[in-house]
């Protein structure tokens, strides 16, 4: 162990120290990211419009762009208090390990049991669903981080829940699918035909194992077709990001009480919520003049809508029923390769993200998946924790920016997210470790052709 280690292990917060409000990163942009534009009119999509769909609160959110800070309601805070604070962690282990002489902290967001940081916006939303006198939501899964961390925030308001979960994953995951069933939600395997969309893709494609595009149709139809129902989203949109703004605002903080500056801000990259909120007040100062620091995506070489996508207006679903939004995307036609085990299949990106990139406020960079389980298996054999392949992006990523350091003698600070725990993807761990596990690429062809499919807007 290094000696000399005046900043601890682990730096917690007190619980007086937790952020009484989330930062709305959009307040600081002077180009804000694109509306979110309604598919039939061509035009931004209206308050009253998004109502139909979302919960109103949520609405205001995610249409507003000026307001810097909104409170964090009380129950919100309270819940927030049962696995949060978050540690960030000193990565002392791993910096021995690699020799380097840099320092590297992550913001771990897993303690929970959902073990993800999706928590942080599910209760969230599921309050102001509540706070709505609403019956119940309806949301997607993929994996089912997003669809387990909604379900702990429903059973906690007692809120009925509908989730449509891929059918691949409903069948191979069949953990994540009990947890939520115990925490008493109904989860139905999509494509299912409790909806058109759900019947209309199983007559063209019998026996296809589902997306998360048409998951997230099937959701939004069940809510604007039943009386009481809203829909709700874990990832991309703007309300999203705000509510994950409590990583980066902690994480902020924690610095902030040791006096280090971050040098490298790293997070992996799927639809973009966790790193949104983990570098939202870094990039407000940033967008404001008074620090500079680099912040980096980190997205699998499979699904790789930074580094090789289109800037434009696109579909969010395979069902083509959502609003369109802004975004570097591949096409809302784009299916990563099926041999892809690392998360983050999501075809599009976060409209505030996608600004900042164009804006060239940040960078990405994409890391194939055999790679990022190297990593992630060094990660979790010196730290201890077994971290979730799409963590395990930002993992890689932080590693080789800890190795180049070694070669140019800087001692920079690396922060990066470690977004959650991989208990449920030991099947991937085993392909892994049964050396079955490949790369896959798409080509360019691949890309244009989903990318020829774009809506004209
Ligand atoms: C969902 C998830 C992600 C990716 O989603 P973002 O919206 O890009 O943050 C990353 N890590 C974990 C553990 C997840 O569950």
């Amino acid at each position: 162990m290094k000696e000399n280690t005046a900043i601890p292990y682990k730096i917690y917060l007190e619980e007086s120290e937790m952020p009484k409000a989330w930062y709305n990163v959009r307040a600081d942009m002077k180009k804000k990211p694109a509306p979110l534009v309604n598919p039939g009119t061509g035009k931004p999509m209206t308050a009253a419009e998004l109502e139909a769909v979302f919960c109103a609160d949520l609405v205001k959110q995610e249409l507003d762009n000026d307001t810097r800070e909104f409170p964090i309601p009380d129950d919100i805070r309270n819940f927030y208090k049962m696995y949060r604070p978050s540690p960030l962690v000193r990565a002392y282990c791993l910096e021995e390990k690699l020799g380097t002489p840099a320092h590297i902290y992550y913001k771990f967001e897993g303690n929970n049991t959902s073990g993800s940081h999706k928590l942080n916006s599910a209760i969230a939303q599921a309050y102001y669903a509540k706070k709505q006198g609403l019956k119940g939501i309806t949301t997607e899964t993929g994996a089912g981080q997003w669809g387990t961390a909604l379900s702990m925030a429903s059973a906690y308001l007692d809120l009925d829940l509908i989730v449509y979960m891929v059918k691949v994953s409903y069948e191979q995951k069949p953990f994540r699918r009990e947890v939520m069933r115990t925490y008493g939600s109904r989860v139905i395997a999509s494509p299912s035909d409790t909806t058109n969309v759900g019947r209309k893709i199983l007559e063209e494609f019998p026996g296809t194992g589902g997306s998360l595009g048409c998951a997230i149709s099937e959701a939004v139809e069940y809510a604007v077709t039943h009386e009481g129902y809203r829909y709700v989203l874990g990832s991309v949109l703007n309300q999203v990001l705000l509510h994950q703004s409590v990583i980066g605002l902690e994480t902020k903080a924690a610095l902030d009480k040791y006096g280090i500056k971050a040098d490298t801000i790293i997070g992996c990259a799927g639809g973009g919520s966790n790193l949104g909120g983990l570098i939202a007040p870094f990039m407000g100062q940033k967008l404001r003049g008074e620090a500079d620091y680099d912040i980096v995506a980190v997205e699998p070489a499979s699904c790789p809508s930074f580094t090789r996508g289109t800037y434009a207006y696109d579909f969010c679903d395979t069902g083509k029923i959502c609003p369109l939004a802004k975004m570097y995307t591949l096409g809302s036609s784009f299916m990563p390769s099926p041999i892809h085990a690392g998360g983050l299949r999501y075809h599009g990106m976060s409209p505030i993200l996608s600004e900042l990139f164009d804006q060239k406020q940040m960078r990405a960079i994409s890391v194939e998946q055999t790679e990022v389980f190297k990593a992630a298996q060094m990660f979790a054999r010196i730290e201890g924790i077994l971290p979730a392949p799409e963590s395990s992006h930002a993992i890689k990523a932080a590693i080789d920016e800890a190795l180049k350091c070694k070669e140019t003698g800087e001692a920079k600070n690396i922060v990066f997210g470690l977004t959650g725990t991989g208990y449920f993807d030991m099947v991937a761990y085993g392909q892994f470790n049964d050396g079955k596990m490949s790369d896959f690429i798409p080509s360019d062809a691949d890309i244009a052709k989903s990318i020829a499919q774009l809506p004209k807007v």
